[in-house]
């Protein structure tokens, strides 16, 4: 793609489902599950509330309100606090986790020991970790080595931890294969991590090791940090001996192919799936992710069960809070339309990823998706991403425009 040639003006999406067609006409009673109360499933039951008002809508959720991840690197990097990823739900939620569920029965068991009856289900669980996946990173290493990829008390540890290093510290950071939540969610963390140590610990680096050799963005990335953080960032693709194949917390070691560093401060994003409740569902194959329709989100697993968010295999659209939203969205009224014995519309989604290289610089890339061929599959010629050639001016404005998407989507998605 020629960069710049198909950027699509950002200021004017302020909702991510493109197809939002359904008008409420004859009302049913059908009664809804939505488990997991983030960007996906908050979506989710607040539209089905909105498309039919007489569907009966049950959101379970086992923590009180929501703490977001896109914008956590920045908290990280000491540049935001926490308070600003903290949301409540306002709408009603089941304060629970679901336990089990029964598709044949048709019912959620809940850890509270309550029963919940549905007629359609909306699985939005988020991730889960594959502990050992990476042989070494366990919930105990986690502790040593934060993930950071649940936002939480694991982001303000490895921010502790990043203030407590010394000046002249190594940070090293693990990326693993694809899929696993937010693609270029890994370069955003290096290089704010980066712009911190330049600021604050300049004798200091960040190695990344890094799974794979090509990633989301990555022109856009590597210029910036050719021109931004020569010193600060060094970059290790797969091709180069990028893959990590072990990691010791006690002894603060990340093992590669080819070596073994040592790290005053390490940070790993383990291999994911789907969460927990997905799998015991039967909802996910043998990837750890779950299959589904791309008009409906129904699983193709298990009828009645829909399943977005990043816990979905989502062809070609990436697994962002932006996408989860998107995909509420169409969900909500796929599964309204269906209670009601209706066709469900042909949908087209959109995503845009903002990523931010320093605070003031901010790049991004968006796309739009319809199914295809039972996959939900790129629109030729929309969407792209920023122009690699652009002004100090233009970088400034797109680290606005992210900061506004996040105001906009938190509040559509939570009140
Ligand atoms: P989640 O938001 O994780 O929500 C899942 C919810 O389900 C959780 O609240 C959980 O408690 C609940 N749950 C789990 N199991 C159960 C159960 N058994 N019963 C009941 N509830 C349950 N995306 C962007 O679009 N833009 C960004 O800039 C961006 N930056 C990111 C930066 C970082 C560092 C990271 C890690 C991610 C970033 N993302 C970004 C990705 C985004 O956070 C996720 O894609 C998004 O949160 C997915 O939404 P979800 O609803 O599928 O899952």
């Amino acid at each position: 793609m020629v960069a710049g040639a198909k950027v699509i003006r950002r200021r004017h999406i302020v909702t991510s489902a493109l197809a939002m067609p359904f008008v409420a006409r004859a009302q049913s009673s059908g009664r809804v599950v939505v488990i997991g109360g983030g960007f996906g499933g908050a979506t989710a039951a607040r539209f089905l509330h909105r498309y039919d008002p007489a569907l009966t809508v049950t959101l379970l959720e086992p923590n009180r309100g929501y703490t977001a991840c896109p914008f956590s690197n920045l908290v990280i990097a000491g540049g935001r606090e926490m308070e600003a990823q903290q949301f409540d739900h306002h709408i009603a939620v089941v304060q629970d986790a679901a336990a089990a569920i029964d598709p044949a029965a048709r019912t959620v068991r809940t850890a509270g020991g309550a029963t919940m009856p549905y007629d359609r289900l909306i699985l939005a669980p988020g991730i889960d970790f594959v502990w050992n996946g990476l042989p070494g990173y366990d919930e105990a290493a986690a502790a040593v080595f934060p993930h950071a990829w649940k936002a939480g008390e694991q982001t303000i540890r490895l921010r502790r931890q990043l203030e407590a290093m010394h000046d002249g510290g190594i940070v090293v950071m693990s990326v693993p294969p694809n899929p696993y939540r937010c693609p270029p969610g890994p370069y955003e963390r290096a290089s704010l991590i980066a712009w911190y140590l330049k600021a604050r610990k300049p004798r200091s680096k960040i190695i990344v090791f890094d799974s794979k050799d090509t990633f989301s963005k990555q022109k856009l990335f590597q210029s910036a940090w050719k021109k931004f953080y020569p010193a600060h960032l060094e970059f290790v693709p797969l091709s180069e001996g990028g893959k990590v194949t072990r990691v010791d917390a006690s002894a603060k070691i990340f093992e590669t192919e080819f070596g073994v560093h040592h790290a005053d401060v390490g940070t790993v994003v383990p291999p994911q799936r789907a969460g927990a409740i997905a799998i015991q569902a039967g909802v996910a194959d043998r990837s750890g992710w779950c299959p589904i329709d791309p008009a409906t989100f129904e699983s193709r697993l298990v009828p009645a069960i829909h399943v977005i968010g990043d816990a979905a295999i989502a062809g070609a659209m990436p697994k962002s809070a932006f996408a989860a939203n998107a995909q509420g969205k169409v969900c909500a009224a796929a599964v309204a339309a269906l209670l009601r014995g209706e066709k469900p519309d042909d949908p087209r989604l959109i995503n845009t990823c903002y990523s931010l290289v320093a605070p003031d610089f901010g790049i991004s890339v968006a796309g739009v998706y319809r199914p295809v061929n039972g996959v939900l599959a790129d629109i030729d010629g929309a969407g792209g991403t920023s122009p690699l050639d652009a002004p100090p001016s233009f970088r400034e404005q797109e680290a606005r425009y992210a900061e506004r998407w996040f105001q906009t989507i938190t509040e559509e998605t939570f009140g």
